[in-house]
C-alpha cells in the first residue's frame, strides 16, 4: 500500500473500531445508501465523515483514500463533480427546499467519475419540513453507488421521516486510553492532556480546542470572575472583564462548573470533578447555597444557551449579565 499523503482525511485514532465496521459493510456490499452520523461535537463525527467521503471517492483506495489519484486530487482541490455538500445558508440557519431540489437533480445524474456519488448534509436537523419532504424520495431510492451522509448534533431533532430512512451511527465518547496518546501529541505534554480531557468531559477535539491559548485566557478570566463573585464582587461590574468574549462559551463553562458544584454538593466526592483545580472555589460556593438552587441556575443557563444558539435572543450581553446576577445572588445567600 502506498503511503497516504498528509492531506488525506483519515479517521481519528479512537475511531478505528467504527471505521473497520464501516469498511466491512462496504466490502460485503452491504453499505447503506443513507447514513446518519451523530455524537458529541468534540469526538469528531465530521472528521469520520470526511475520511469516508475521501475513501469512497478515491480511485485506488487502500485502508484509507490514497491521496494521489485523480479522485483524491479533485477532492483536495475543493471541487469534485460527484460530491455535493449541503449546509444552511449562513444567516437563515435552515436548509431550504430549493437546495434540496438541487440535491434531487444531482441524484438523478450519473456519477461523472464512474464511482460513488455523495451528498453530505450538515446539520440534518436544519432541514425544515418542506425540505425534508422534498428529500424523501431521493433518500429512499437514490440509485446505485450513492451515499447520503447526514450529520446531526441532536439526532432526535431530525424529522422522524428522515431518520427512519437512514442507518444511524452514534459515535460514543472514546475511552481515555484510546485518545490520550493523540492528545498528548497535540499538546506536547501528558499531564496537560489528562487535565484538558477531563475539563472537556472526555471529548478529545474539544480538549484540544480548550487548551488553545485564547480559550485558556477565557477560562482564566472566568475563574477570576468566579473568585470575585465568591468574595462578594458586584456582578455587573465584574461582567466587564468578559466583554467581547463569546457568551455561548462563557455559558458552556458556567454549565460545566455548575454540574461540578452539584456533584460535589450531592456526594461530597471530589474524584469525579471535571475541574479539580477549582475545588477551593467550589468549597466556598457550596457553603452558601443549596443543591436545589444550583439545579435551578443550571436549568436557566442551559435554556439561555439553547435560545442563543437558535438566535432567539437578540442581546447576548444582557443574557450574560442576568446570569451573573443570579449566580452571585446564590453565592451570597
Ligand atoms: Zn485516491
Amino acid at each position: 500500500m502506498k503511503e497516504s499523503s498528509s492531506q488525506v482525511a483519515i479517521p481519528l485514532p479512537w475511531q478505528q473500531g467504527i471505521w473497520q465496521r464501516l469498511m466491512e459493510l462496504q466490502e460485503q456490499g452491504r453499505f447503506p445508501h443513507a447514513l446518519l452520523l451523530s455524537g458529541p461535537a468534540g469526538v469528531g463525527a465530521v472528521q469520520l465523515a470526511e475520511a469516508l467521503v475521501a475513501r469512497l471517492l478515491c480511485q485506488m483506495p487502500g485502508e484509507f483514500a490514497c491521496g494521489h489519484c485523480h479522485g483524491c486530487a479533485m477532492l483536495a482541490s475543493g471541487y469534485h463533480p460527484d460530491l455535493m455538500r449541503v449546509r444552511p445558508l449562513e444567516k437563515s440557519r435552515q436548509i431550504r427546499i430549493d437546495v434540496i431540489r438541487e440535491v434531487n437533480d444531482f441524484v438523478n445524474q450519473t456519477a461523472q467519475q464512474g464511482g460513488y456519488r455523495i451528498i453530505t448534509l450538515e446539520p440534518a436537523e436544519a432541514m425544515n419540513q418542506a425540505a425534508a419532504n422534498a428529500l424523501l424520495k431521493s433518500l429512499e431510492e437514490p440509485g446505485g453507488r450513492t451515499l447520503f451522509l447526514l450529520m446531526a448534533d441532536i439526532p432526535s431533532q431530525v424529522l422522524p421521516t428522515i431518520r427512519s430512512r437512514c442507518q444511524q451511527w452514534t459515535l460514543p465518547l472514546p475511552e481515555p486510553e484510546a485518545c490520550l496518546g493523540w492528545l498528548e501529541k497535540q499538546l506536547g505534554d501528558k499531564e496537560e492532556a489528562e487535565f484538558w480531557l477531563q475539563v472537556a468531559g472526555g471529548e478529545p477535539l474539544l480538549a484540544q480546542a480548550l487548551a488553545s491559548p485564547q480559550a485558556r485566557g477565557l477560562r482564566q478570566d472566568m475563574r477570576e470572575l468566579f473568585d470575585a463573585l465568591v468574595r462578594g464582587g458586584e456582578p455587573v461590574a465584574e461582567a466587564a472583564r468578559l466583554s467581547g468574549q463569546s457568551v455561548d462559551s462563557i455559558l458552556w463553562y458556567g454549565i460545566a462548573w455548575l454540574e461540578d458544584l452539584i456533584r460535589l454538593g450531592l456526594s461530597g466526592d471530589t474524584r469525579r470533578l471535571r475541574n479539580p483545580d477549582l475545588l477551593p472555589l467550589y468549597r466556598q460556593a457550596v457553603k452558601n447555597a443549596r443543591v436545589r438552587d444550583w439545579f435551578r441556575l443550571l436549568d436557566y443557563a442551559r435554556e439561555q444557551r439553547r435560545l442563543l444558539a437558535q438566535g432567539a435572543n437578540p442581546n447576548p450581553p444582557l443574557v450574560l449579565e442576568a446570569w451573573l446576577i443570579r449566580w452571585s445572588a446564590l453565592l451570597r445567600s
